[in-house]
């Protein structure tokens, strides 16, 4: 298996799958762009302005943002590849536990003993993108810079769990192997179903 996750470019073919679903998420977020408390919310959670922000993605039981969808480009022109970006203080510090923990290590290595899990892996690549590609198409933004960059070291490898569980929270059970298993095993320290928010209204 290769060692880079920039071997291959990916095709408008390999996202047609993936196409409908993604359109449906962008709708959603686009019928519940992120209003101002929801802003100031995420505001207090990373520290800083949540530039790009266009929606919240997942939310938790008490409502506060989990999980945010920022655009393919940020204004003053960045691209930006994290599209389905972790904010819950609770879920990041839950999934740096993991990463502590040799968590990395243990999906690397399940990615290459497990063929079904690397094709599942994959697709969670390819779902990223036609997600991305088609918020970039609603929003008018460039993918110039990032279409072959999803998140987390996909396709091939795991390199932030916190990506990876972003999407899981976004896009639900199944979207990501890799994110359905981090949220397994943090599932006595962070839920979206057990209110454990400390971040203030
Ligand atoms: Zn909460």
């Amino acid at each position: 298996m290769s060692e880079t996750n920039t071997a291959q470019t990916t095709t408008t073919d390999d996202l047609t799958p993936f196409a409908d679903a993604a359109k449906a998420l962008v709708d959603r977020c686009m019928a519940e762009p992120a209003n101002d408390k929801d802003i100031a919310i995420v505001e207090r959670q990373l520290g800083r302005y949540p530039r790009g922000m266009v929606a919240v993605g997942a939310r938790c039981v008490c409502g506060r943002p989990l999980a945010v969808i920022t655009r393919p480009v940020l204004p003053g022109g960045i691209p930006f590849p994290t599209t389905c970006y972790l904010t819950s203080p609770e879920a990041v510090k839950a999934a740096s536990h993991v990463e502590a923990d040799g968590g990395m290590r243990e999906y690397n290595e399940l990615l290459a003993a497990d063929e079904s899990v690397r094709a599942a892996y994959h697709d969670a690549h390819l779902r990223y993108l036609a997600f991305r590609h088609e918020l970039a198409l609603r929003l008018g933004d460039s993918e110039e810079h990032i279409a072959d960059t999803s998140a987390g070291g996909m396709p091939v490898r795991v390199k932030c769990l916190h990506a990876l569980l972003a999407q899981t929270l976004v896009m639900g059970p199944r979207a990501n192997p890799i994110g359905d298993l981090t949220l397994k095993r943090i599932a006595d320290e962070f839920s979206p179903t057990v209110c454990r928010c400390t971040t203030e209204d």
